[in-house]
This record gives C-alpha cells, sequence and structure tokens, in this order.
C-alpha cells in the first residue's frame, strides 16, 4: 500500500489543492500530528477518517506502528500547517515507510518559506533552508558564522518571542543584510517587511512581532553567484577581474602570486 505525503493549508483553508482534498477522502486512515486540528480540517472538508497520532518526541515508535498498518492500507500524512517533514514531523516516518518497501507519494502543496522567499524581494534562485535557528545565543551565533561567507540566501523560520534576538545576531555575525520577514501569510493580517539587518529596529513594530513568520536574508555580498562568475580566459582576465573587483593593481596581484608560488616550493604550483 502506500503512504501519501499531503500538505494542508498554512492560515487560508482556500489554499487546500483538489487532489489532497480527494486524496484525505480516498485513503483508509490520515497519519496527523494533532489530531482535533486535523478533524477539525476534515469536517471543515466534509470528510470523517480515522485519524492515527504522529507527533515529537513520540515519533520513532510510533512510526513503527504506523509502518506496519501501511504494510495493509493507504495512509495520508499530515502535519498541523503547510507540508509534512518541514520543520514538522514526518522524515522519521518517510524513511521508515522507505525501508519497508511501502510506496511513498508526495503531493505538491502550501508551506511557508516558498512564498516567503518568492516575496521578499531576496534573490530566489539559490537558498537554503534552514528550518529554526538554535534557541541559545551562544549556539545561535556559532550557526550564523557557519552561514556567514556562503552566497546564498538564507531563510528561516522563528517564533515572535525570538525574532528580535535572531536579527540582532544576525546582525552581528553577517553584518549589514538585506533582510525580509513574512508574517501570517495567507492570513487576515499578512504582512511583508523588507530591511536592512542594520536597520532593524525600524522594520521592528508591535505588530511586526505578533504570529508566525518566516525570516529571509540575503547571502555573502562578497562571493559572486556561480552564474555571475566571470569568464577568465588568459592573466589579462585576471588581472582585469581583480582591478574591477577589488581595486587590485597589476603589480599587487603579481607580488601575491609570486609569494604564493615561493610558499609552495616546487612542484605543488597551481
Ligand atoms: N510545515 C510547515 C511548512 O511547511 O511551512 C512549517 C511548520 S513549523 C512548525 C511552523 C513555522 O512555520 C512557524 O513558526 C513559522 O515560522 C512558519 N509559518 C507557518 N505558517 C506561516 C504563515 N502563515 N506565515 C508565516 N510563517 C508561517
Amino acid at each position: 500500500m502506500a503512504l501519501y505525503i499531503v500538505p494542508t493549508p498554512i492560515g487560508n483553508l482556500g489554499d487546500i489543492t483538489r487532489r489532497a482534498a480527494e486524496m484525505l477522502s480516498r485513503v483508509d486512515f490520515v497519519i496527523a500530528e494533532d489530531t482535533r486540528r486535523t478533524r477539525k480540517l476534515l469536517s471543515h472538508l466534509g470528510i470523517g477518517k480515522r485519524i492515527v497520532s504522529h507527533y515529537r518526541p513520540k515519533e520513532e515508535t510510533q512510526a513503527d506502528r504506523i509502518v506496519a498498518m501501511l504494510k495493509k492500507q493507504d495512509g495520508a500524512l499530515v502535519s498541523d500547517s503547510g507540508t509534512p517533514g518541514i520543520s514538522d514531523p514526518g522524515f522519521t516516518l518517510v524513511r521508515k515507510a522507505i525501508a519497508a518497501g511501502i510506496a511513498v507519494i508526495p503531493l505538491p502543496g502550501p508551506t511557508a518559506f516558498v512564498p516567503a522567499l518568492v516575496a521578499s524581494g531576496i534573490d530566489p534562485r539559490r537558498f537554503l533552508f534552514l528550518g529554526f535557528p538554535p534557541r541559545h545565543r551562544g549556539e545561535r551565533r556559532r550557526f550564523l558564522k557557519t552561514l556567514s561567507p556562503l552566497p546564498y540566501t538564507l531563510v528561516l523560520y522563528e517564533s515572535p518571542q525570538r525574532l528580535g534576538s535572531l536579527l540582532q545576531d544576525a546582525f552581528a555575525v553577517l553584518g549589514d543584510r538585506d533582510f525580509a520577514l513574512a508574517r501570517e501569510i495567507s492570513k487576515k493580517h499578512e504582512r511583508i517587511v523588507r530591511s536592512r539587518l542594520g536597520s532593524r529596529q525600524a522594520a521592528l513594530q508591535e505588530e511586526t512581532l505578533l504570529g508566525e513568520m518566516v525570516v529571509v536574508i540575503a547571502g555573502s555580498p562578497g562571493c559572486a553567484q556561480a552564474e555571475e562568475a566571470p569568464l577568465l580566459e588568459n592573466t589579462d582576465d585576471l588581472y582585469d577581474f581583480f582591478r574591477q573587483r577589488f581595486g587590485m593593481g597589476k603589480n599587487a596581484l603579481k607580488k601575491i602570486l609570486m609569494k604564493k608560488r615561493a610558499k609552495s616550493g616546487p612542484g605543488h604550483e597551481r
């Protein structure tokens, strides 16, 4: 039988896809994070269905039982909102289902980070989705430090209570970069705030610090995206590139290259 992964709305109930609704009514049982919340959604859709609970921290043991059920019946995995497995339970069950030879069939649908990223105005071509950052300052700063040199847009989930500390640490570690807050996507109080980490205070009015939100931060400006990398065909191109990008003259660059060669010694030239 099969495990269907079924995304559910992140706010606006109209965002459920027709296929998701059909699948929820077709399967033998639904696997849910919060059974009461899922029952509400199912009754909104006019579906009565057996619901099996699957939540942290009991994922591991519950998954074994659910996999045994999936050997005989079709099940649909949902979470409280959005796509299961995205900062929600799901990964353990999917891994165990695959190991047991059960077909895993994903349905496309709602998730918070994609709309936030595409509306942020920050480069969506290459990005890292990071889920929730560490809660404690030291660990969070170390986490941001590892991300600091990367040229990719950073996408994070954060609670309103910790948003101020995250942005403060991001400014301290990453420097002044563009960022966007996508708050309450698809809901009545949806709002997207775009600012710079250095002027974050102005962006953080009281109403911004409420509800669910996604934080999008620009990647490191010091590193060109791969598709923007210059084509360097000979040493003159290389000199031009360093002059334009870093204001470095031919002689300065030659000196650096000669020093590097002397350090590498014979047989280590590159
Ligand atoms: N599975 C979900 C998904 O696919 O996006 C994510 C679940 S995670 C437990 C909840 C977090 O997602 C929230 O704290 C918030 O960061 C983000 N989120 C969920 N719904 C949102 C919304 N309507 N607007 C903005 N962010 C949202």
